[in-house]
């Protein structure tokens, strides 16, 4: 049933975005970050990296943090991250916990006109999986004998094309995943962290992945998603340009300038920008 106050009511105040990040990035993926849609959501966004950065933490009026985890994309390092993130919504207070990447292009706007159809008070995990078939695993029951193993099929959003969750949801994750606990929940099933969100979600918590088509990662072909639709999606990413070109295609800057495309985008969603050309 929908709940029409709770409607009302959310607005970008009401989200925590988190990035994850690391000091690798900090020259090449945040400052177009920060260039383009950090701009419309200043307050509300908050880079988790591995280092200090001064200038990086003037631009963004301190809101990066060192999580002290180590920068590398290990699977441990990776999941002690999502854990900081996660810990860090908690504190916040806030209605909605939306995860993203630091290859990601946010559609603010848009990200708050989808919440808006949900209500926070109630578990939802909204994100876009990157497999078409549920992840199966064996966990292994070792406690009594017979040894014995049994099978598990979940769904996962996938990380890097953003995800989020209501507050009322990450409640119910509490006594698995807070204050750090997310990290040995990880370890213990040896799988990255966005795969370890969904195995917390729909095995411990028992709550179902509810498939947002409006969040994209590079793991889908960026070129076919149609110049017309931009308007709607949540999210956007890339890959390349050392390897594997994967970019939106969309008219713009050079791409010798804008090899991303997100300067482009950002042009094209929001054309009165300072640097946009007119
Ligand atoms: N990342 C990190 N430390 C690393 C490498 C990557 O924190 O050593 C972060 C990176 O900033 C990004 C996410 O992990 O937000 C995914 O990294 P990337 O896009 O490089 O890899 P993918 O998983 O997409 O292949
Ligand atoms: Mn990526």
């Amino acid at each position: 049933t929908i709940d029409d106050s709770a409607i009302r009511n959310i607005t970008l105040d009401d989200i925590f975005i988190s990035v994850k990040t690391s000091k690798h990035y900090q020259d090449t993926r945040l400052p177009i970050i920060l260039k383009t849609w950090f701009q419309l959501a200043k307050d509300q966004t908050w880079f988790f990296t591995d280092t200090d950065n001064p200038q990086h933490q003037r631009q963004t009026n301190g809101h990066m943090v060192n999580t002290n985890c180590s920068d590398s994309h290990q699977r441990k390092h990776l999941c002690c991250k999502t854990s900081v993130e996660y810990d860090h919504f908690l504190d916040s207070g806030k209605k909605w916990f939306c995860h993203f990447d630091d290859d990601n292009y946010v559609n603010v706007p848009r990200l708050v006109t989808i919440l808006q159809k949900y209500n926070h008070q109630q578990d939802w995990y909204l994100g876009r999986p990157s497999v078409n078939k549920p992840l199966k695993i064996y966990v292994k029951h070792t406690e009594k004998p017979p040894k014995t193993r049994t099978s598990f099929s979940f769904w996962f959003a996938t990380g890097g094309a953003g995800f989020c969750i209501s507050r009322s949801l990450a409640f119910k994750m509490l006594p698995v995943a807070s204050g750090g606990r997310f990290i040995s929940v990880c370890e213990g099933i040896r799988l990255p962290d966005d795969v370890t969100m969904g195995f917390i979600i729909e095995h411990l918590v028992k709550n179902n992945l509810t498939l947002v088509p409006e969040f994209h990662s590079h793991l889908e072909q960026m070129k076919l998603l149609p110049l017309e639709t931009f308007r709607d999606q949540i999210s956007f990413s890339y890959s390349g340009p050392k390897e594997n070109v994967n970019v939106i295609n969309v008219p713009g800057f050079d791409t010798r300038y804008d090899p991303t495309r997100f300067l482009s985008l950002h042009c094209f969603l929001f054309p009165h920008f300072k640097f946009c050309p007119r």
